[in-house]
């Protein structure tokens, strides 16, 4: 069963609350190939998927959304970035040991969480919040609370499916300028509570929604994709290579005979030439197209 990665967002006829549910798996997949993480960190770097997807389906303009982890334990940074197209992509950066049931604040010491959101047109805006819960979920809903003011809440799944690891998760959220009842919110909070793991990474999302909310009135939109999909780009290697100084780039080059520049995020490598570069400086990046 191949069920692609989908962001479902639904409504309740009879509160004012908003949904979202979506399956990750195989953009979960992509992240973790290449790297050898250990299970703590692949784990977190899931629920980050899952919360950076949700996150972004909540912007109301296009543009992105990094999630950011930080901290001063054996996990320095675990970052995904989405946009409003649903394309994701994520990293960490391991420089200690991380063991089997390793938590969150064992991971990062003393963490912060960056959120950064980037319109395509507009400022961007920084949230920066400590963290405060035990998971990751839980920090990002003291995140709402600090920053939005808008009831959220958030439920996240990692584990495995048909032998590959699977993440999803729904999200539920007041909507803006309705005097929502709190009763109503936790009502649905502790329906949506009780999704098993197995049931979201297999059902598809209307049976989902009518195991849980059969007594309600649900509407389901219809879905968008999420796949996988690194930014990086030769022009953006040699754009940055251009931000250094020349007697460095010379360097490198007469070094190893040519510079490749790693993509920590898709494994991607971009191998420049000492002619390649030679073009890179005479502003000639364009009289060879297969560059690009
Ligand atoms: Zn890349």
């Amino acid at each position: 069963m191949s069920n692609h990665d989908q962001l479902h967002r639904y409504l309740f006829e009879n509160y004012a609350v908003r949904g979202e549910l979506v399956t990750v798996n195989e953009t979960y997949q992509q992240i973790l190939t290449n790297h050898d993480y250990p299970a703590p960190v692949q784990k977190l770097l899931g629920e980050l998927l899952v919360a950076t997807s949700l996150l972004t389906a909540t912007l109301k303009f296009d543009g992105d959304i990094t999630v950011q982890l930080q901290g001063d334990g054996p996990l320095k940074l675990a970052v995904i970035n989405g946009n409003n197209r649903q394309e994701m992509r994520g990293v960490a950066r391991v420089e200690g040991p991380i063991t089997e049931g390793n938590t969150l604040h064992q991971m990062l010491g003393n963490g912060i969480m960056v959120i950064t959101i980037s319109p395509t047109e507009g400022e961007r805006y920084q949230g920066v919040v400590g963290l405060e819960g035990d998971t990751l979920a839980a920090c990002l809903e003291g995140y709402f609370r600090q920053s939005e003011q808008l009831p959220t809440r958030l439920f996240i799944r990692t584990g495995e499916s048909a032998g590959k690891p699977a993440a999803s998760g729904m999200l539920l959220q007041v909507l803006p300028a309705q005097d929502g009842n709190a009763d109503d919110f936790d009502h649905l909070v502790q329906l949506t509570a009780t999704i098993k793991s197995e049931e979201l990474f297999s059902l598809p999302a209307n049976e989902v929604l009518y195991r849980l909310y059969h007594q309600e009135e649900v509407t389901l939109y219809e879905p968008q994709d999420v796949t996988f999909r690194c930014t990086c780009s030769r022009q953006r290697c040699a754009d940055a290579l251009l931000t250094l100084p020349v007697e460095e780039v010379t360097n490198m080059l007469e070094q190893d005979g040519n510079i490749d520049m790693n993509c920590d995020y898709c494994g991607n490598h971009y191998v420049f030439d000492a002619v390649d570069i030679a073009a890179l400086y005479s502003g000639n990046t364009d009289s060879n197209p297969q560059l690009h």
